[in-house]
């Protein structure tokens, strides 16, 4: 039986994921984790359900430097609701020294602004409010390092891919780019061609439920 730690995730990490009622790895995440640990851009197609949340989570914490204090990673998500549940999903998993923030509207700016400036590793954001930040120069993308394009068919469907192209053009070239997503339309395609370097495509077979 695979577990987490055969994926190369550390003993620590491994065991907070145990605690939390996690041994088994889900098949998306048994095959992205290590070549996301690996640095390979990733297209990962798997149905709702199926544990895509934890499959860039547990790499992207795997990789974190807290020595640096700027952001290292960005996971864009179509909605409020995702960014809240994913951030969730993180503090149960990520040590007290990694600084996360969400980053959605309807929350106060101020507060968003005051979190940036005091240092802060992992950003989940929803499109618009990100780019507020953007264009307000109140966060920096150029040292980003792993970019996730989360529940991407959702994303374009809801009409973002201005705005996630726009997010995209502030990073700088040393991003690794994750796109995750329950269905590979046209759409989602061509994005992951004109963003993603190299990508291994990863398509899960959908059960039938
Ligand atoms: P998706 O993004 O593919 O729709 P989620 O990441 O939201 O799916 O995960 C769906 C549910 O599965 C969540 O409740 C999550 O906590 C749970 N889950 C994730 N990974 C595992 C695992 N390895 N074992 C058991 N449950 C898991
Ligand atoms: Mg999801």
């Amino acid at each position: 039986m695979t577990t987490f730690k055969h994926l190369g995730i550390n003993e620590k990490l491994t065991n907070k994921m145990k605690s939390n009622g996690f041994v088994t790895p889900t098949p998306i995440q048994e095959q992205t984790i290590p070549l996301i640990l690996e640095g390979k851009d990733v297209i990962a197609q798997s149905q709702t359900g199926t544990g895509k949340t934890l499959a860039f989570l547990l790499p992207i914490v795997e990789k974190i430097n807290v020595e640096e204090s700027f952001v290292q990673a960005v996971i864009v998500t179509p909605t409020r609701e995702l960014a809240i549940q994913i951030t969730a999903e993180l503090k149960k998993i990520k040590d007290d020294d990694i600084n996360v923030l969400a980053i959605y509207g309807g929350q106060d700016v101020e507060r968003q602004i005051k979190k940036l400036s005091g240092g802060v590793h992992i950003v989940v954001a929803t499109p618009g409010r990100m780019l507020d930040h953007l264009r307000r120069g109140t966060l920096q993308l150029k040292q980003v390092s792993m970019f996730v394009l989360d529940e991407a068919d959702q994303m374009l469907h809801i009409g973002f891919l201005p705005d996630v192209e726009n997010i995209l053009a502030e990073t700088g070239p040393n991003r690794q780019t994750m796109l995750f997503s329950a269905t590979l339309s046209q759409q989602v395609q061509s994005l992951a061609k004109r963003y993603l370097t190299n990508p291994v495509v990863i398509k899960m077979k959908t059960e039938n439920i």
